[in-house]
C-alpha cells in the first residue's frame, strides 16, 4: 500500500481506501470478510455516510479494537428520517445521528458536512447553526478534522473559499470530468446513460477546482471512481472501450490533491479486484488512449495521464505540467512549496528530443510548457 498527505489535516492515508456503502444490507459475516481483507491490504481510511443503525454496528463490531488502526470519514447530515438515504440540515435530527456515529467508534477522524451541491445546501450549512455545531464538534474533539462532500465544482470552490474545511471528497471519473459543469452528475449518472457527444475534454470549472485544492492543500478523497460501474461497461461507456478498475483509480490517483480513492466493495472478491491496481504495469494503468477516442477539445491540455513518459532524463512531465498549472492560477503568490517540487523536476535537463511530445495523445506542447514553467517559476 502507498500512503499519501491528505491536505492540510496531515494525515497520511492509504491511497485506495474503502468506501462501506454496499456494507449495507449485507450479514454481518460478509461485513466483516470484507473490512478484515481491506484492512489486510493495510487500507487506513474508511467512507462512512450510511444512516442505518445496523451497518454502522457491523462496521465497528468488524473493527473492534482495529479502530485505532483507521481513519473514518464520518457524514454530519445524513440520515434516512423518510426510510431511505436523505439529507437534513435539522441540528436535533443531525445530531441524533451523528451522535450515535460517535458512540460507535469513539471520535470521527474526519467530520464531513454532507452533499453540498447547491445553494441551498450551502446556505443549509453556513448560514445557519449546522456550522456552528460542526465547529463545535472540532473543538471538543468529537471530530479531528472538518471536511465536506460534494458533486458540484461551483459549490465546493465555494465551501473551500470559507477557509473552514481542511479537506473534501469529491466525485471523480473520466465521465465526470468531461461533463460541462451546468450538467448535475448524478442526474445525468442514473437517469441517462453516459452520453460521449456532450464530453469535449475536462471541464474547466473541474480543472480549475483540482488547482485550487492544491494551492489551497485541500486534500481530496474520491468517491464514484467507476461512475457506479458504468465506465467498466462495454454498453454504457461513452468510450470506444470501457476502462478497467486500474485505469479508473490511476485517473483519480493522477488529479492534482487527490490522496485517496474510496471504492465501495461488497465482498472480498471485489477488494482483491481493485487492490490489483497496486500490481498493474504502467501501461495496464495508462487510461489516455481511452479516454482520446471521444471527440474531443483536449488538444493542447494536458490531463497529467504520464503516456508521453519515458523521458530520456527522467523528467516527470504529467508533474511539470501540474505544477505549472496550479502556479499559473496565481501568479504572483506561488506559495514555496510548489517552488521546491517544481526546483526538484530538473527540467533544465531537458534535451528537446520532443519523444514526448510524439506520445502525447492530446498534443500538449511540452518542450515550450516546460519553458515557459522555468520562466515563471523563475
Ligand atoms: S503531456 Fe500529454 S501524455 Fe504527457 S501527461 Fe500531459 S496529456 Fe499525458
Ligand atoms: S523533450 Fe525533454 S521532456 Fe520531452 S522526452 Fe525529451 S528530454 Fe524529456
Amino acid at each position: 500500500m502507498n500512503y499519501r498527505v491528505l491536505g492540510k489535516t496531515g494525515k497520511r492515508v492509504s491511497e485506495i481506501g474503502l468506501g462501506c456503502e454496499f456494507l449495507d444490507g449485507l450479514p454481518y459475516a460478509l461485513c466483516k470478510a470484507t473490512i478484515d481483507e481491506a484492512l489486510g491490504y493495510n487500507v487506513n481510511i474508511l467512507d462512512v455516510f450510511m444512516p442505518r443503525t445496523e451497518v454502522r454496528e457491523h462496521i465497528a463490531k468488524a473493527l473492534g479494537n482495529r479502530r485505532k488502526n483507521v481513519m473514518i470519514q464520518g457524514h454530519i447530515g445524513s440520515t434516512d428520517v423518510n426510510k431511505q438515504y436523505d439529507i437534513s440540515r435539522d441540528i436535533p435530527t443531525v445530531k441524533k445521528y451523528f451522535e450515535q456515529m460517535l458512540r460507535l467508534y469513539g471520535y470521527i477522524d474526519f467530520g464531513m458536512m454532507f452533499f453540498i451541491d447547491s445553494e441551498d445546501d450551502y446556505k443549509g450549512i453556513f448560514e445557519t447553526e449546522f456550522i456552528t455545531y460542526v465547529q463545535k464538534l472540532k473543538q471538543q474533539g468529537d471530530i479531528h478534522h472538518i471536511g465536506f462532500s460534494s458533486h458540484n465544482p461551483i459549490m465546493a470552490i465555494k465551501v473551500i473559499e470559507t477557509e473552514v474545511p481542511e479537506m473534501m471528497m469529491f466525485s471523480i471519473n473520466p465521465a465526470f470530468d468531461m461533463l460541462p459543469v451546468d450538467y448535475d452528475v448524478l442526474e445525468h449518472l442514473y437517469s441517462n446513460d453516459f452520453e460521449g457527444d456532450i464530453y469535449h475534454g475536462i471541464d474547466p470549472k473541474r480543472a480549475e477546482l483540482y488547482k485550487i485544492c492544491t494551492q489551497k492543500n485541500i486534500g481530496i478523497t474520491v468517491m464514484k471512481t467507476f461512475g457506479s460501474g458504468k465506465l467498466l461497461s462495454p454498453d454504457h461507456t461513452p468510450y470506444a472501450k470501457p476502462l478497467t478498475l486500474s485505469q479508473c483509480v490511476h485517473y483519480a490517483l493522477t488529479r492534482p490533491a487527490v490522496a485517496s480513492v474510496l471504492p465501495g466493495c461488497r465482498s472480498v472478491q471485489e477488494v482483491r479486484d481493485v487492490m490489483q491496481y497496486f500490481t498493474a504495469t504502467d501501461t495496464e494503468k495508462d487510461y489516455a488512449e481511452v479516454i482520446s477516442s471521444i471527440q474531443n477539445d483536449f488538444k493542447g491540455s494536458c490531463v497529467y495521464c504520464s503516456h508521453c513518459q519515458p523521458c530520456p532524463v527522467e523528467i516527470d512531465i504529467a508533474a511539470v505540467t501540474r505544477y505549472y498549472d496550479i502556479a499559473r492560477l496565481d501568479e504572483n503568490n506561488i506559495p514555496p512549496s510548489m517552488h521546491q517540487h517544481y526546483t526538484a523536476l530538473n527540467t533544465a535537463e531537458c534535451i528537446e528530443c520532443g519523444n514526448c511530445e510524439k506520445r502525447c495523445p492530446f498534443s500538449v506542447p511540452i518542450i515550450k510548457n516546460i519553458k515557459d514553467a522555468a520562466r515563471l517559476f523563475g
